[in-house]
Parts: structure tokens; C-alpha cells; sequence
């Protein structure tokens, strides 16, 4: 029987309207060196509707590919929102990748338009020239003439416009298309490619209007909060946050460049912040800073979101013990739009009990109309018992069932893609791990990262939270090296706080009780910092091959 209900496409100029209208007094500040800029939600709308107008009079008329180059500020919230809502497609460009990474990944989207930020442009003039389909760019904030001059020289490009001239006097209302195709590509994202060419996901008005209101139904956004979204709007689809802060009607602080922990810091207190997002290394940092500086108010936060890699427990306890803020895990992947589980422990635990924790360090809840299972080595399901592990396999509404392809891929980049997924059509997340019974998902590894220690396996992220559960140590990475009687052991580079003394041997003492003793460590390396890759996280390709041209100092225990 079929029903008799409306079929209303589900659009992100819902989104858009919604929060715009409805919440029309919320705002978002956008930090300069200066302090906060603040735009409200209306006036959000009325740029989104002017860019849109601005836009379509420059020839996007339908789904052609719009990129951003930009940080997190209001602007690069407007186009978030506009571009999707008039009908064509968002690419928010990753700024940190390799210029070779970027041009194919602008290239590979076909991206035709750019809105880029002036601190951005210098670097943005590099890649112009490489980039032939792009033949305008819009610069928010001024430049300089010579900047001007390089961002318009290659021939391709059309015209160079200053974001506001391109906007100002331009209809602040748009007749947003309403007969959109819910499954229409809105947005894409690269992920950030490992191995291989960066992998394009188009995300579909339909995928994130669910992802979003799920999200912020299960981490809880309230009205009024005050979001601080370090996590950059190109970073796996800003993790939902322009859709969601829509929705919840809840203001968002933009920190743009200033992404070190002092000014971090500053905006939770001055800008009195309740709840944010950004990646584990980002908070570590800022906890330190807030430890050493008693002074700063924080009593406004009460809740961060940390993703993208495994948070350590000790960062999740520091912060609620010592600065009473819930530091709530997520996992997901640019491939799931990204969120598909929440770490908010079951209401019948106490805080602060073993219980309470043992769910708060996992990856958190699956998110209703996520699917997962897990499945063994040899293809066979495994039971969501909280033991059995598995590489874990995920489907849903806002779940990517492909990868984006133009028709110009390698053989072999395509078997790589098409080999990301089951033969029924699930994603293989190459992310290992177990499920409880009651639907709580924690990750052991990602598979590439797995230490094959003698045909059984070494979790790397268990080392990594016991090391940096040490009140010494500020980091550690742990990889597998090649072993000669075990195939492969771990080796733990760290990275110890300021003046810390500590051994290698002591450290080994110190974890000895937390993980099994054949699965300690004997290779040990301290080094200045764990290299990050372009989204923050812990780059063990460069450590392995650090290692691998002997550049580590590594010290053997016996
Ligand atoms: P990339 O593959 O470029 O790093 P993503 O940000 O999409 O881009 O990475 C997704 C991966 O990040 C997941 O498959 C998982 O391995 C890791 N990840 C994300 N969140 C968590 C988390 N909370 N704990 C552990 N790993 C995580």
C-alpha cells in the first residue's frame, strides 16, 4: 500500500531557511587577531541568498562544482550553505594537502569557481595556473595587487573578485529551487588518501539533511549552545556542523587561523563557548595550556566532541576531572558523511564508575539507521559480543555506496575504490574492532596499522592510550617495524612534556600492568614531535619511514 504522505525533497535550503528564520539571533563569530566578528543567522541567510545571486550570474546554473579554499569563518559558512541550496555542488578544498593532491583533487571534482580566503591567496596563486577549469575566483578579505595580478594571470581565468564587491547589492532573498532531487549531490569531500589518489565522496542533499538531524539528536545540541568548530569545514564534511548548528539553533564560533591553544583557549572564555569539535591533538594541546593557566574561565564548556582518531582515555579523564568538560567520542569517516557512532555512555551507568568509562573511551553508539557488522578473517560475520573482532563493515542513508568518479582513473585506482566494498554493497571501513551487545563500537586498529607480532595481533592505538596515560608523556605513536623472529614488534616514539625525564625502561614499567606482557614494546624512540597529517592525526606512514631510513634514534630494551 503506498502511503499518503507528502514526498518533500529533503534540502539543505531547508537547512538553510530554517536556521536562518527560526533561528535568525543566533550567530557566528569569527576570531581575528582583534577578537570575535560576529554575523547572526539572518544575516548568514542574506549573504547565502546574495552569493547564490552572485553566483548564477557568473553561469552556475546547475550542479557545476564550487570549491572552497578557505579556514572556518562566516564566509566560508555562507558559501557552505549557498552553494548546496541554489542546486550546485560544494568541494571544500583540504588547505594542508600537497599541491600535487590538491590540483588532482580540484581537477578530479572539476571544480570551475573558487571562494578563497586572502591569507590563503598567496599559496592559492601557486596552484591557479594548474588548474584550467577554474575560471573565477572569489578572494574574501583584501589582497594586495601582485597577489591580485598572480591569482588572474594564467588564462583560464576569467576574473578575480573581492568576496564582498561580488556580493554587495546583490537581492538579499533567493527563490532557493524547491524540485531538487533529494539524492542530488550537494557536497564533496576527498578523503586524504593514504595510499593511492585522494578518494572523492559526493555527498546527496538527502545523506546529510538525516545525517545532521540524527547527530544532533544524539550528541544532545541544544539551543542557545555555543559551538567551537576547530574542525575544519573541509575536513570530512565539516563533520555536519554547518547543518547541524542550523538545525539545533545554536551559534558557532569560527577560530579561522588561530588555531593554537592560547586563542583556543580565549574563545572558550570570551566568547563564553559550551561545546565544540576538533581531533585529539588539538585538545591534548589545549589542555595543557588551560592546566598551566588557572586563570582562564572555562566554566561556560560543558561538552567537547573528539574524532577523526582514537582520543587517549587520560585526555578524556584530565579534562573531566580537572576542568569538568565531558570530551564525548565519535567515530566516522569522510566516507559516512562522517558521523556513525557516539560514545555518550547508557543513562543507567554512574558517572565516573568503571563501567561509566569502559563505554566513554569506546567509539561511542552506533547512530540509529547506521548499520555495522563485523566480519573475521575469513569472511564470516562475527557476533556483536564485545569480543569477537572484525573489520568492520558499515551501510546506511549516509553511508557513500561508490566513490566519485570522472572517467579519467587509473585501472588501478578503480580496483582500489571498487575493493572498498562488499560484494552486497557495504563499505569496508579498514577500521578493526569489536561491538558490544549493546551496539558500542571500539575500534582495536585500523587494519593497515595492526602489529603482526607472530601470528597474533598488537593493537597499536591500546599501546599508544597506555603510554600517554604516563603524566610525562605529551604523545605517542606506535608502529609496527619488521622483526626477524616475530615478523613484526611495535615501536613507541614519544614525545615527553617539557623538562620530563623519564626512561624508556620506566616507561615500560609504567604500561607493563595495562597490556599483556609479550605485547610490550622493546623498541623505543623520543622523539620532538609525531608528525600530523593534513587533518591533524597521527601520520604513521612518515614514522615508517623515518624508521625504515634509519632516521629514528631508537633505543633497544632488553
Ligand atoms: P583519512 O582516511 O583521510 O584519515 P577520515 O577522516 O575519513 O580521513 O578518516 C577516517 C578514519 O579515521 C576512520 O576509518 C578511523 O580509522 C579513524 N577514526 C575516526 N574517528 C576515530 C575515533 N574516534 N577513534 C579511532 N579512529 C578514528
Amino acid at each position: 500500500m503506498k502511503s499518503t504522505m507528502q514526498t518533500t525533497p529533503l534540502l539543505i535550503s531547508q537547512i538553510l531557511r530554517y536556521g536562518t528564520t527560526i533561528h535568525a539571533d543566533q550567530e557566528v563569530v569569527t576570531w581575528t587577531p582583534e577578537g570575535g566578528r560576529t554575523m547572526s543567522f539572518a544575516e548568514v541567510g542574506r549573504r547565502a541568498a546574495q552569493l547564490a545571486h552572485a553566483l548564477r550570474g557568473i553561469g552556475i546554473t546547475g550542479d557545476q562544482r564550487v570549491a572552497t579554499f578557505m579556514w572556518n569563518n562566516a564566509e566560508h559558512l555562507v558559501a557552505y550553505l549557498a552553494i548546496p541550496s541554489m542546486g550546485a555542488v560544494l568541494h571544500a578544498l583540504n588547505i594542508r594537502l600537497f599541491p600535487d593532491q590538491l590540483i588532482y583533487t580540484a581537477t578530479h571534482a572539476g571544480n570551475e569557481v573558487v571562494v578563497i580566503d586572502n591569507t590563503l591567496a598567496k599559496p592559492f596563486s601557486q596552484l591557479i595556473g594548474h588548474l584550467p577549469l577554474i575560471h573565477t575566483v572569489i578572494v574574501n578579505g583584501p589582497i594586495d595587487e601582485e597577489t591580485k595580478a598572480a591569482l588572474g594571470a594564467p588564462e583560464h581565468v576569467r576574473a578575480v573578485h573581492d568576496f564582498y564587491e561580488f556580493i554587495d547589492g546583490q537581492p538579499d532573498s533567493f527563490d532557493w529551487p524547491e524540485d531538487l532531487d533529494e539524492n542530488s549531490a550537494s557536497s564533496m569531500c576527498y578523503t586524504s588518501g593514504t595510499t593511492g589518489n585522494p578518494k572523492g565522496v559526493a555527498y546527496s542533499h538527502r545523506s546529510n539533511y538525516l545525517h545532521a538531524i540524527t547527530d544532533a539528536q544524539m550528541l544532545g545540541l541544544r539551543q542557545g549552545d555555543r559551538n567551537l568548530v576547530v574542525v575544519p569545514l573541509f575536513h570530512a564534511n565539516a563533520w555536519g556542523f554547518p547543518y547541524l548548528v542550523m538545525l539545533a539553533g545554536s551559534s558557532v564560533i569560527m577560530p579561522d587561523r588561530f588555531l593554537q591553544p592560547e586563542p583556543l583557549a580565549r574563545m572558550i572564555q570570551d566568547c563564553k563557548v559550551t561545546t565544540g569539535a576538533g581531533v585529539p591533538t588539538i585538545w591534548s594541546e589545549l589542555l595543557r595550556y588551560l592546566d598551566a593557566h588557572p586563570e582562564i574561565d572555562t566554566s561556560s564548556c560543558y561538552r567537547l566532541m573528539v574524532g577523526g582518531s582514537a582520543a587517549p582515555p587520560a585526555l578524556m579523564h584530565n579534562f573531566q576531572e580537572r576542568h569538568d568538560i565531558e570530551i564525548i567520542h565519535g567515530w566516522g569517516m569522510t566516507e559516512t558523511s562522517p558521523v556513525g557512532s557516539l560514545a555518550i555512555a547508557p543513562a543507567r551507568t554512574e558517572v565516573g564508575s568503571d563501567e561509566y568509562w569502559s563505554y566513554r573511551e569506546k567509539q561511542g553508539r552506533l547512530l540509529p539507521g547506521f548499520q555495522a557488522r563485523l566480519m573475521g578473517p575469513d569472511g564470516e560475520p562475527q557476533p556483536w559480543d564485545g569480543e569477537s573482532v572484525g573489520e568492520i563493515e558499515v551501510s546506511g542513508p549516509w553511508v557513500t555506496g561508490s566513490y566519485f568518479l570522472n572517467g579519467e582513473e587509473s585501472a588501478k585506482d578503480t580496483a582500489e575504490m571498487a575493493a572498498k566494498f562488499s560484494d552486497d554493497g557495504w563499505l569496508r571501513t579498514g577500521d578493526v574492532g569489536l561491538i558490544t551487545a549493546d551496539g558500542f563500537l571500539q575500534l582495536t586498529d585500523r587494519a593497515k596499522d595492526v602489529i603482526k607480532s607472530g601470528g597474533e595481533w598488537i593493537s597499536s592505538v591500546d599501546l599508544e592510550n597506555a603510554i600517554m596515560a604516563h603524566p610525562d608523556v605529551l604523545e605517542a605513536s606506535v608502529i609496527g617495524v619488521p622483526d626477524p623472529k616475530w615478523d613484526e614488534r611495535p615501536l613507541a616514539s614519544v614525545v615527553l612534556n617539557e623538562g620530563a625525564t623519564v626512561t624508556a625502561d620506566e616507561l615500560r614499567d609504567f604500561i607493563s600492568g595495562k597490556v599483556a606482557k609479550w605485547q610490550l614494546p622493546e623498541r623505543w624512540a623520543f622523539i620532538d614531535e609525531v608528525p600530523k597529517t593534513s587533518v591533524g592525526k597521527f601520520d604513521k606512514k612518515v614514522l615508517r619511514k623515518r624508521y625504515a631510513d634509519g632516521e629514528l634514534d631508537v633505543k633497544q630494551l632488553t
